[in-house]
């Protein structure tokens, strides 16, 4: 087996840990396979621990990178207009808060396609840090310089070297999947300037327990952030969180602007939102003793909607295959006889099959002639933008079940 089990808190290295969440074992949710090779799929266990110490929500059971990362597999961030209308939105924001001079650095690490730093090219210098070669290539088209590799503190000497220090330096949805989080704040440290602002955006804890958005577990997705254990994870640096926003992606997220410590004020909503988690529970343990069966609740719903219409002779479908779907798939313990095909956009999956469930991906021209009884909606944080798109497909008479927050038809 290709995991190991860490008995520490990732943030504050304590060890007093309680098991909240248990989903069974699942293989990697980005590993679509090959019709004829299900059975060398390797299946993890998928558990989300509480730390009692800083309050950090983490997965411990840590899959080793060659099992979870395919070379062919690539995602291209800028493919998905939501998420494109997301950064154009996100940089606004960032120019608004920061004022930013041409000789500025902004460096974003796990930069994808460039996604977020097209909108800065015509503001500042950019620098883009991206372990997918192929993923790369395409922001580098777009004339963005752009590093292979991980960030490391190495890594961060090397560009204060050559472009010096960065004023902005950006970690989107990548600093939840980072299994050493000192690496990257040692680098950090190294490569912000003085006056500098470290913005990291993950998905938010209180929006996951709130809305029961349990399938955003996946073995990549290693911390469940609210600000508590980052504001412990920053101060460990001699750094400080100066800001926090909730901003609406993926279901719920926050973001996180962290500084060098100059004894410059902490901005309102700091406190403000490190007391609505207080109130909301999310930093005692307590808070977490129903998630189990929450979750299994809402399973059984599910399961039970899918199949009743399954035993009516309809024909159920689902709709994306994301990483959070393979999740959501698999703890239902569906199969291709309940659901007979999953359309997606991305080559990759297409002819493949999902990672444990084994239901074929197709492409989405599929819906042009056929109207499937029933549509489960895997993407459903893109709900609205999808029932918008597919009214036609509606107007034939399909229908799309929501799984999350709670099962819904419509
Ligand atoms: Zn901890």
């Amino acid at each position: 087996m290709s995991y190991f089990h860490r008995n520490e808190c990732r943030v504050c290295k304590k060890g007093d840990l309680t098991r909240i969440l248990s989903l069974g074992e699942h293989p990697p949710v980005d590993n679509f396979i090959e019709a004829g090779k299900e059975q060398e799929e390797m299946r993890y266990p998928l558990d989300v621990y509480f730390c009692n110490t800083c309050s950090l929500v983490q997965l411990l059971d840590i899959v080793e990178e060659n099992e979870l990362f395919h070379g062919e597999y690539a995602y291209f961030s800028s493919s998905s207009k939501p998420l494109v209308d997301h950064f154009s939105k996100y940089a606004d924001d960032l120019k608004k808060r920061h004022t930013l001079k041409s000789d500025d650095l902004l460096v974003d690490i796990g930069s994808n396609d460039g996604v977020l730093l097209q909108f800065f090219t015509d503001t500042c210098r950019v620098l883009g840090i991206e372990p997918s070669a192929n993923v790369a290539d395409i922001a580098r088209e777009k004339g963005i310089e752009t590093l292979d590799g991980f960030f490391t503190e190495k890594m961060a000497k090397d560009i204060v070297e050559k472009h010096g220090q960065a004023k902005i330096i950006t970690a989107n949805n990548v600093f939840a999947h980072i299994d050493d989080l000192d690496e990257i704040v040692r680098g950090v440290k190294v490569l912000l300037s003085d006056d500098g602002v470290f913005v990291t955006e993950s998905h938010y804890l209180l929006d996951l327990i709130e809305h029961m958005e349990f399938d955003t577990v996946y073995h990549e997705h290693l911390c469940y952030y609210s600000v508590k254990p980052l504001c412990y994870l920053f101060e460990r640096f001699d750094m400080e969180v100066s800001a926090v926003e909730r901003v609406a992606t993926h279901g719920g997220s926050i973001r996180v602007f962290a500084r060098k410590k100059m004894g410059k004020p902490i901005e309102s909503s700091v406190a403000e939102l490190l007391s609505l988690e207080e109130q909301a529970g999310i930093h005692s343990l307590s808070r977490f003793v129903d998630f189990q069966k929450d979750a299994e609740a809402l399973r059984d719903k599910l399961v039970s909607v899918v199949r009743g219409f399954r035993k009516e002779g309809k024909k159920v479908t689902a709709y994306g295959a994301p990483a959070k779907g393979n999740t959501l798939l698999n703890f239902c313990g569906f199969t291709g006889d309940d659901i007979a095909y999953v359309t997606d956009t991305t080559p990759y999956k297409i002819g493949r099959l999902t990672p444990g469930s084994h239901i074929p991906v197709v492409s989405p021209d599929i819906l042009k002639t056929e109207t499937p009884d029933h549509i489960l909606l895997l993407a459903w944080n893109y709900r609205d933008f999808i029932l918008d798109k597919e009214t036609e497909l509606r107007k034939r008479g399909a229908q799309f079940i929501i799984p999350i927050p709670k099962v819904e038809i419509v």
